[in-house]
């Protein structure tokens, strides 16, 4: 029987491996993973500190307006803001993550 706190560094693991390979916003994380987006939203944190801790390099790539091209550069969250500051546009393109391996 797998604890929950084993399941829990399994998903950070898989994280980890598919951040390795190309960018990913918190919505496909979830869809390659089969979690639900709040769980994956709850462990990027402590993905980015595991990441960093391994010696590799975490990447965000901020959530934008996709109207006119807004970038929410003061947002730690994670999630996607509902509207653009700037424009008023509803379109926002979620931030996406990514993990660079120095070698
Ligand atoms: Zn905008």
């Amino acid at each position: 029987m797998v604890t929950e706190i084993e399941e829990q560094s399994t998903t950070r693991q898989k994280m980890i491996e598919l951040l390795k390979s190309r960018p990913f916003d918190a919505g496909g994380l979830s869809r390659a993973l089969g979690v639900k987006q709040r769980e994956i939203e709850r462990h990027l944190k402590n993905v980015a500190k595991t990441a960093q801790t391994l010696g590799f390099k975490w990447v965000i790539d901020p959530a934008r307006c996709e109207g006119c091209g807004f970038k929410f550069t003061d947002r730690e969250r994670t999630t996607k803001p509902s509207r653009c500051p700037k424009c008023r546009g509803e379109q926002i393109l979620y931030a996406t993550f990514f993990i660079e391996v120095p070698y």
